[in-house]
């Protein structure tokens, strides 16, 4: 896996991400802190540490070869110049459409507030639905609460957060995983390194899907 720089993202995908890599011989080596390249156990490989909306890019870009990113993230971004090898099956969620459990939705245009412009006008436009997107970076579940939108799109885990904020689910938009995803120019140039680096995840992932529950 020599020459191989991988982009992970700060918070809950990296806790789930580095035991994965760790199982198959890619640790940091010593304590990540604050630092944003980070060399590992693996000789010559690289974690870079960035957040998670920017790993698409760094690994489009080439300037990480390859990335773990969650599928919400890559339906936003396009995924262009990207490939999507492996569902590593990580960081399960779903992205849904969410309202106050006590108001009905308006009949006309909707405001929507949420982090995933690109995903949401794309849902409403295949249902012929009119939409105002309100972009947000935060706390979505707040917006319909105070009435700056009628509804939110955002990813779903336990349904606590919707719960404690009298909000229920409306609609289910995709199923939601991490994904390893790989520069489209370095899968050609570092072959030999990625194909060992996607054949010892995708190995893991089919044991872990394989293991009774
Ligand atoms: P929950 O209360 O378990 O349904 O989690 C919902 C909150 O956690 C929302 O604010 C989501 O944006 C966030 N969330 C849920 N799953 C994920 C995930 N896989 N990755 C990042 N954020 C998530």
């Amino acid at each position: 896996m020599e020459g191989l720089r991988i982009a992970v993202s700060k918070g809950r995908i990296l806790d789930e991400t580095l035991p994965l890599l760790a199982r198959v011989g890619i640790a940091p080596a010593g304590d990540i802190g604050r630092r944003l390249i980070v060399d590992t156990t693996a000789p010559g490989v690289q974690l870079i540490i960035i957040r998670a909306t920017d790993v698409p890019t760094y690994v489009a870009y080439g300037a990480a070869d390859a990335g773990i990113a969650g599928k919400d993230v890559l339906l936003e971004h396009g995924g262009e110049g990207l490939y999507e090898p492996l569902d590593l099956g990580i960081a399960r969620c779903r992205l849904m459409v969410c309202g106050r459990a006590d108001v009905a939705l308006p009949t006309g245009r909707l405001r929507v507030a949420t982090k995933y412009l690109n995903i949401t006008q794309r849902y409403y436009a295949e249902r012929g639905v009119q939409v105002e997107p309100i972009k947000l970076y935060g706390s979505m579940e707040l917006a319909p609460l105070v009435g700056l939108a009628d509804c939110i799109v955002d990813l779903v885990d336990t349904g606590n957060t919707l719960r404690a904020n009298g909000l229920a689910p409306l609609a289910h938009i995709a199923n939601i995983s991490s994904r390893l995803v790989v520069n489209r120019a370095s899968m050609k140039l570092k072959q030999p390194a990625l194909e060992q680096l996607i054949g010892a995840l995708e190995a893991l992932t089919r044991q872990v899907a394989d293991a009774p529950a």
